[in-house]
């Protein structure tokens, strides 16, 4: 799978794509992530991509040239041209479902904002799938792109060591969230396991995680169980 993003501080990713998991996808060409600067495709001689929004208001728009320049030319490299994401407040909002259809592209191209956000003729020309990660605002687009990768890649095939972990995750095939979990020592400062995951008893060990399960979908989001 790749991920191609386009932001104006790639620099941002250095440090996520060295580390942990991702790190390891991309050793073993499970996953590509490419960085692209918006900046390096302005046509202006100052090098600016942003200007005042017309009617006036607070602070400064992206504007169409660089981002249309970027979008293509970026689509050009690879073997297809992706889907390309826009990430924005407006958009629908990230939860498994959403991500697990990300999942199904082979590439996406994740267009990062900054200072106010986009013209809006980036979105009406461009016809980017919009996802906001919340309801709340965020300096840019680049952590909730980090959000889309840290959650699609999970589903990449072989990306997990244990190929069945994704499958028991929160909100994934029950869609419920998932039953508490617990390891050595068996007693800590007076807090003691569950005699049950002790019994080896496998059957009993299932039935019990189902009702937690349950237990805590609802009495935390009782909206899941609807
Ligand atoms: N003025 C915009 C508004 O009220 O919707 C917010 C702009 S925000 C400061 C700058 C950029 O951060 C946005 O263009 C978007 O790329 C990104 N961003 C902020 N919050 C986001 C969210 N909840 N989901 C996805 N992207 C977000």
């Amino acid at each position: 799978m790749r991920f191609d993003v386009l932001t104006l501080f790639p620099e941002i990713f250095e440090g996520y794509r060295s580390q942990s998991l991702l790190k390891l996808a991309i050793e073993r060409d499970l996953v590509e992530l490419h960085t692209w600067n918006i900046r390096d495709h302005t046509e202006d001689k100052h090098q600016k991509v942003d200007d005042k929004p017309f009617g006036g208001g607070p602070g400064m728009l992206i504007a169409c040239q660089p981002v249309y320049d970027c979008v293509e030319a970026v689509q050009q490299e690879g073997e297809s041209p992706g889907r390309l994401l826009m990430m924005t407040p407006a958009g629908r909002r990230l939860d498994q479902t959403f991500v697990s259809e990300l999942a199904e592209f082979d590439r996406l191209l994740l267009l990062c904002g900054r200072y106010e956000g986009f013209d809006d003729r980036i979105r009406q020309g461009l016809n980017p799938i919009e996802v906001s990660v919340g309801d709340f605002v965020c300096n840019g687009g680049e952590v909730p792109a980090m959000l889309v990768i840290e959650t699609v890649i999970r589903l990449v095939p072989g990306v997990l060591g244990d190929e069945t972990s994704s499958k028991y995750d929160s909100f994934a095939e029950t869609g419920l969230l998932e039953y508490p979990q617990y390891t050595r020592p068996r007693d800590f400062r007076g807090l003691t396991v569950p005699e049950v995951l002790l019994s080896g008893n496998h059957e009993e060990i299932e039935r019990w995680r189902t009702e937690e399960s349950l237990r805590i979908t609802r009495e935390r989001r009782g909206d899941l169980l609807e």
